[in-house]
């Protein structure tokens, strides 16, 4: 989406919002914090370097999520479980759900993980983990 943005262009609300794929109302915010425009002007133009520069502030590096970690959503950020412990919902012969309270807010946290890695989480991470089969289903 950033590439569309000509940095020598000037653009209106309307336009910024249709090449960053945000609505007109996110930008508007945008400026509240901080996104320059040149002042006085009806509708604002927003210059394409200033545009670029304030979306590329905005984007948080990558986080990731050590093996016994889940992403957070509410804390954003990745997060140990709480109390050391997960359950692990099993899906298949080869990967599960695990499931963990954020050690922080306690809000659930979700992530598919190899059964393989089952192990490792109990050994090297000193997790107690608990398998679960949810569904059970026959094959006869
Ligand atoms: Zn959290």
């Amino acid at each position: 989406m950033i590439r569309k943005i000509k940095r020598n262009r000037p653009y209106t609300p309307d336009e910024a919002a249709h090449l960053t794929g945000v609505t007109p109302v996110t930008i508007r915010r945008w400026r509240e914090r901080g996104l320059m425009s040149i002042p006085e002007t009806r509708p604002a133009i927003i210059l394409g370097c200033d545009l670029i520069d304030f979306v590329k502030a905005q984007q948080t590096p990558k986080q990731h999520c050590q093996p016994h970690e889940c992403y957070c959503l509410k804390c954003r950020a990745p997060r140990a479980p709480a109390f050391d412990e997960v359950e692990i919902i099993v899906i298949n012969v080869r990967s599960g759900n695990m499931r963990a309270l954020c050690c922080e807010c306690t809000t659930v946290m979700h992530k598919r993980i190899p059964l393989a890695a089952v192990d490792a989480l109990r050994s090297e991470h000193g997790l107690t983990v608990t398998l679960r089969c949810e569904r059970i289903t026959e094959d006869t």
